[in-house]
């Protein structure tokens, strides 16, 4: 898969249409539910595609800290996946935006890049998190997304990500996220 990078501030953003499964990057991020058991979407594809390694650890969280709270993330092995670690984070179900929907949203994505940089990942990469089942207006999503990213690389931590790579699956985000690079960080 081939995608489009920019850099900013201490490294860059890519963006690549395709299956978060198959990348090849330190850490892909599951757009999890609170139970941490899998469910449908990009969380079903990670699971059957890194293994019984994942769910295993996530029972292992689940029995220690009983799941994960929107807004929340936590961290496993890849199992099969060539990524080092499965981030596993809980985005807001959008119910019309009057329930901190974006504030939780930005939350996964900020404490998804505070774990990558705690395990000194060199790249990440995060699905679009709450846009499929969850129902969040993918304009809103990307903004947010996009801002939390740009913020993070102009920081510059030494031991944060260099990398920050968002995966569009469906066409829609696809072009939303390509215009935002486009406008963002005009080449
Ligand atoms: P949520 O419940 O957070 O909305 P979904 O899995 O339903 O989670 O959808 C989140 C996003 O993941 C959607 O934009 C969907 O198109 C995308 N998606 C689904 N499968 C994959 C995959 N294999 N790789 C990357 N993104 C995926």
């Amino acid at each position: 898969m081939t995608g489009n990078s920019r850099a900013i501030g201490s490294g860059k953003i890519t963006i690549i249409q395709g299956d978060i499964t198959r990348l090849h990057a330190d850490i892909i991020v599951n757009a999890a539910n609170s139970s941490l058991m899998g469910g449908g979407g990009v969380d079903g594809a990670i699971h059957r595609a890194g293994g019984p390694a994942i769910l295993e650890e996530c029972r292992t969280i689940v029995r220690r800290q009983g799941g994960c709270q929107t807004g929340e993330a936590v961290i496993t092995t890849a199992g099969q996946l060539a990524a080092r670690f499965v981030i596993h984070t809980v985005g807001p179900v959008w119910q019309g935006g009057h329930r901190e929907e974006a504030r939780l949203l930005r939350c996964c994505y900020e404490n998804s890049l505070k774990l990558a940089e705690a395990h000194e990942a060199a790249s990440i990469a995060f699905p679009n998190i709450s846009t499929g089942v969850y129902g969040y207006p993918k304009q809103e999503a990307a903004s947010i997304a996009w801002q939390s990213a740009v913020d993070d690389l102009l920081r510059g931590s030494e031991k944060g990500p260099k990398e920050i790579i968002f995966v569009c699956f469906d066409r829609d985000n696809a072009d939303i996220y390509e215009k935002l690079m486009s406008e963002q960080l005009p080449s």
